[in-house]
């Protein structure tokens, strides 16, 4: 996905700045103002407000100006001008915002269902691993005794943690098989190097032999 970042400007507010002379012709009511708030946005989606311009020109002689040109009284004026909300700008940041706790809670849920799942493993669990040389990769229990457990570690190896889910297919795990005591398990977990553990739900479909026949 490509993201563009910038910044745009939107129109808050114009008017016509009363009793002040136009500072060329002197024409007085002539001079109309536009205020813009800049925003900076990421493909379009506003992520906050950075600065504030206003843009004054004169109707009768058709000069821009500065807002320094102006009186001070006037500048005054202008930096009181009531500006509508422009909360809207925030949307974006609060929709990453928003984005960023999940994630976090995302993450610490995971890490939750991990530290209970370590204590407890069961055939077919994957574990998803980082592996010493800093890649990516799971082991499947095959067989779980009082203290210990059976594994086979997949064929592959991934550079991306997340790439370590797509690894996990049935044909993946041929030979690998390697054995660890549930001690070594538990210090492998708080190693760091069992990030993600996978627990299959196993199917609630009944049996075939289960079903009876409806009898009137
Ligand atoms: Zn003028």
């Amino acid at each position: 996905m490509l993201f563009l970042i910038g910044t745009r400007d939107s129109n808050l507010k114009n008017g016509v700045i009363l009793n002040e002379k136009c500072p060329k012709c002197k024409s007085e009511n002539e001079l109309y103002f536009s205020i813009y708030r800049k925003y900076t946005h990421i493909t379009l989606i506003p992520l906050f407000p950075v600065g504030k311009s206003v843009f004054i020109k004169c109707n009768h002689c058709q000069e821009n100006f500065d807002y320094e040109d102006l009186s001070e009284s006037t500048q005054l004026q202008l930096r009181n001008e009531k500006l509508d909300n422009s909360i809207w700008m925030f949307s974006g940041s609060a929709v990453l915002a928003l984005l960023l706790i999940f994630t976090i809670n995302n993450y610490f849920d995971q890490k939750d269902e991990t530290r209970l799942l370590i204590k407890n493993p069961v055939e077919g669990d994957i574990y998803n691993l980082k592996l010493s040389n800093g890649c990516y990769s799971n082991m499947r229990i095959d067989k779980v005794t009082k203290d210990s457990i059976y594994t086979t570690h997949n064929d592959f190896d991934a550079y991306l943690p997340y790439e370590a889910d797509d690894l996990d297919k049935a044909e993946n795990y041929s030979n690998r098989q390697a054995a660890y005591s549930k001690t070594a398990l538990i210090q492998l977990y708080e190693n760091d190097e069992i990030i993600k553990i996978k627990r299959s739900e196993y199917p609630m479909e009944p049996q075939k032999s289960e079903y009876f026949p409806i009898t009137k």
